[in-house]
């Protein structure tokens, strides 16, 4: 067990009440209101966070602005690269407060957020170099006379920056990395179930150099500090993560100054497991497509689609599975599945467990809460339905919680249609030994992401984005880089 007594996160926990981090300091609510934040593990408040409201989003808009206009606008990209290798080297530092604090705040197993510290530290250190990379080109023209033609890139501005809670330790860096690459300022919005990684994060970025008003956080709920920040006339550009609902309403809401939009919207992934793959692969590989971070991740493979002919022998394989997950206290190193992020959660997957059921799917394991030691907190089993239908609820909506169902399928072209048949676009797998296979499904599955042999493996220079209501933009990879920069053409008249 990691012992939550020792500092620094007891220190930075030592008084729970905190502040919005706006122009490198912490500022209460002009409200004085705050809104509870608790730790899912125990269904107990962790902490008090300051409820933002448009006062409070004004006043971060203004510092965000005010630093995107001052000194910052003339850092170099060498200096901005320097400062991100400190931010990197910062944060490397301070990894373990900070993965407890996150495993504390939203319930992710320490073994999870200790294994997500090199590719987190990697997406800080792509970014730092695409500080470089920034450029326009010289284009050669056709035009009567001596014009010289190119483009050149600049910084959109102020970039409101809105993430859920399913991981705001990582998913702050596609914001906040990408602001400090381009020379953008940020106004960060996390999940009112948890924003304390991102606040101490605002504090380290002070600390290795980043001045302030470059980063800031406004915490509180999402109808009120994110629709204002949404909104805003002061912000350029919105990153939005989070649910597909939610993005509709950051569409119309940004729409008043025709701010820049990139979505990272909900999923409903098909991982398809042909009769040919290396079972011993895609046994374990489909079930932590959906059983990481108890199924709270966007891209999960939520509807597995299996060969008719190996759909009983692989539902029990995967439940064999299922049962060697150890489900319990995030702070256990030897735990893998941890709670969900809230009771509304919690309440949420029950409901979809109790349609499944109604609907005729078949329940081949878990289903239930975790009760004894754990019934506190917002615990459920891994969970399995076999023999379900592409038109089930549980096949149609998100649930965001440690469920698969399972879907028997006869050919290939049969698994692609069932595969297409959704309105989301995030993600997508195919395991076999057939290249045949392999590219008719590459080439087919409407999806931003393609996964072959393996599932939600992401690198960072490649990035991955959404087909369909599963969202626009790319996170990762140049284009990611350049949603966070204007383009200018210029003409030169040479006589
Ligand atoms: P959510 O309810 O849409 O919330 C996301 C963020 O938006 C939160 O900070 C939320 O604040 C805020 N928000 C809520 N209503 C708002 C409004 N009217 N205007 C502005 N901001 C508002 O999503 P969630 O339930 O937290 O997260 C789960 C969803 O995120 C899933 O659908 C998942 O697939 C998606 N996701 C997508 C990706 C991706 O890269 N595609 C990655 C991770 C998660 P409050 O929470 O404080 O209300
Ligand atoms: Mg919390």
């Amino acid at each position: 067990m990691n012992d939550i007594s020792k500092p620094p996160v007891v220190n930075f926990l030592a008084n729970p009440e905190k502040d919005h981090f706006i122009d490198g300091q912490w500022k209460p609510s002009l409200s004085g209101e705050r809104v509870d934040s608790f730790n899912p593990a125990n269904g107990r408040v962790l902490a008090k966070l300051a409820r933002g409201t448009k006062d409070d989003v004004d006043v971060a808009v203004a510092a965000a602005r005010r630093a995107f206009e001052g000194p910052w606008s003339r850092f170099t990209p060498h200096q901005r690269q320097a400062l991100l290798i400190k931010v990197h080297d910062l944060i490397e530092k301070n990894y373990d407060e900070l993965a407890l604090l996150e495993s504390l705040d939203m319930g992710a197993p320490v073994a999870r957020t200790a294994g997500v510290k090199n590719w987190m530290l990697q997406v800080i250190m792509y970014f730092a170099s695409q500080t470089m990379n920034c450029n326009g080109q010289t284009i050669q023209n056709s035009l009567p006379g001596n014009f010289t033609t190119m483009t050149i890139q600049a910084p959109v501005g102020v970039v409101g920056g809105i993430i859920p809670w399913n991981g705001p330790l990582m998913s702050q860096w596609w914001v906040v990395g990408a602001a400090l690459a381009t020379g953008c300022t940020a106004v960060m919005k996390p999940a009112e179930d948890a924003s304390l990684t991102v606040l101490r994060t605002a504090e380290l970025l002070i600390e290795a150099g980043v001045p302030p008003g470059v980063v800031n956080v406004v915490t509180g709920l999402g109808s009120e500090a994110g629709a204002a920040l949404a909104s805003h006339p002061g912000v350029d550009r919105i990153a939005f993560t989070g649910s597909t609902q939610t993005g509709r309403e950051i569409i119309k809401a940004s729409a008043g100054n025709m701010k820049r939009l990139q979505l990272e919207l909900g999923g409903k992934s098909p991982d398809i497991v042909f009769a040919d793959a290396d079972l011993d692969k895609a046994v374990p590989g489909a079930a932590m497509a959906v059983f990481s971070n108890t199924g709270q991740v966007c891209y999960a493979g939520t509807r597995l689609f299996v060969e008719r002919s190996i759909h009983e022998a692989f539902v029990e394989r995967l439940v064999a599975f299922g049962k060697t997950l150890k489900v319990g206290d995030p702070l256990d190193p030897t735990v893998q599945l941890g709670p969900l992020i809230s009771q509304r959660q919690l309440d949420r997957v029950m409901s979809y467990v109790s349609i499944g059921g109604k609907e005729g799917a078949q329940l081949a394991s878990g289903g239930g809460r975790v009760g004894g030691a754990l019934a506190g907190g917002y615990f459920i089993e891994p969970t399995i339905f076999s023999n379900v239908s592409n038109s089930m609820t549980i096949a149609r909506e998100e649930i965001f919680g440690p469920v698969i169902s399972v879907i028997p399928f006869d050919t290939a072209d049969e698994a692609l249609r069932l595969a297409n048949d959704t309105e989301y676009g995030l993600g997508g797998a195919v395991w076999t030994r057939s290249v045949n296979t392999m590219t008719k499904m590459m080439h087919g599955i409407k999806a931003g992401t393609v996964w072959v042999n393996c599932y939600g493996v992401v690198d960072p220079a490649v990035g991955f984005g959404g087909y369909k209501q599963s969202g626009y933009g790319w996170k990762g990879g140049p284009q990611h880089v350049d949603g966070f920069l204007y383009q200018k053409s210029v003409c030169i008249n040479g006589d």
